[in-house]
């Protein structure tokens, strides 16, 4: 565990957590053990969504009866983020959950909702109980620069955006702001969605041999690499148990610093592009 800086959560956010998109999408009894062995294993950390069609229904199946050892996180879409519809979002996504309240709730984009609406909104939320803290995703600085005039400082709890190996753009702006404010990044996609780099290419083939080299396999050197900087967290999903056990033990895993030069080399970070890449 790093120190939290889901600040006003006051709870410990794993650094390596659960994804749920599409998880809804194959088997339901293998996807529910899949969370349920990653909160056996410490991936406390569950992201999921409104609009990840039934994700919210098997994550009450899988949480259930141990609701309290979960950071639970769910996003309101822009399209219903005014100051009512982000409330009754929230309701919905809660009643989907069967939970009483949210460990945070993000706003999954930006979109033409005022900012000070949703802000609102979350604010009541929080006064009700019904959140214990909120965010934002694919914020790029100068939106983050927008929210903190809105919100103040201490507000913010984290940013999920888009990070892999091969995508690598948050690192110019985006992390710096987020360290610079105490607000937790978090790394969606951390292994590209499904474009993770095979072992016969050529960043795939440092991975493998440093994955080699520390008894680890190369989506834990991944996780690893990505989450170097204590702001930074991360949410593979995974369907099977298994998967989410090789996740898990990502989290024990800290690369030297000869290893991150290494991965450094093979995914290099390239330029500043002039938007925030999102999925
Ligand atoms: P991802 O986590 O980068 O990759 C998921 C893929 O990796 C799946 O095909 C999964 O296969 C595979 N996988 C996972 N663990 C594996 C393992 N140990 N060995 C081999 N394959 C493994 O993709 P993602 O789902 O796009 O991103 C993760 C989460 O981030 C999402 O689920 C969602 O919660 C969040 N997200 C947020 C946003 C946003 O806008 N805020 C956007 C995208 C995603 P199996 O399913 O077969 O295990």
């Amino acid at each position: 565990m790093k120190s939290n800086p889901f600040g006003q959560a006051g709870a410990n956010v794993s650094v390596i957590g659960q994804g749920t998109w599409y998880l809804d999408h194959g088997d339901r009894k293998r996807a529910i053990a899949a969370l349920q062995r990653g909160l056996d294993l410490g991936m406390t950390h569950i992201d999921t969504a409104e609009m990840y069609g039934d994700a919210e229904l098997v994550i009450a199946d899988a949480i259930a009866g141990r609701r309290d050892e979960v950071f639970l996180v769910s996003k309101v879409l822009p399209s219903n983020a005014s100051r009512g519809g982000t409330i009754t979002a929230c309701e919905r996504s809660l009643k989907r959950l069967k939970t009483d309240r949210l460990d945070c709730y993000l706003l999954h984009w930006r979109g033409s909702y005022p900012l000070e609406d949703t802000v609102a909104a979350f604010e009541d939320l929080a006064k009700a109980g019904k959140i214990k803290s909120w965010g934002v995703s694919n914020f790029d600085a100068d939106d983050l620069d927008e929210m903190i005039d809105v919100a103040g400082e201490d507000r913010i709890a984290c940013n999920q955006v888009l990070y892999h190996l091969r995508e690598r753009t948050i690192e110019h702006a985006v992390i710096p702001w987020c360290e610079q404010h105490g607000v937790a990044v978090v790394a969606y996609s951390p292994f590209g969605h499904d474009d993770f780099p095979t072992s016969n290419s050529k960043g795939g083939s440092v991975l493998a041999r440093i994955a080699e080299a520390r008894r680890a396999t190369p989506r834990q050197v991944a996780l690893s690499f990505l989450t170097r900087a204590t702001t930074v967290f991360a949410i593979p999903k995974a369907s099977s148990a298994e998967h989410a056990g090789e996740n898990a033990a990502a989290g024990d895993l800290v690369l030297t610093k000869d290893e991150i030069a290494a991965l450094d080399a093979a995914f290099p970070r390239g330029p500043k592009p002039r938007g925030l890449p999102m999925l």
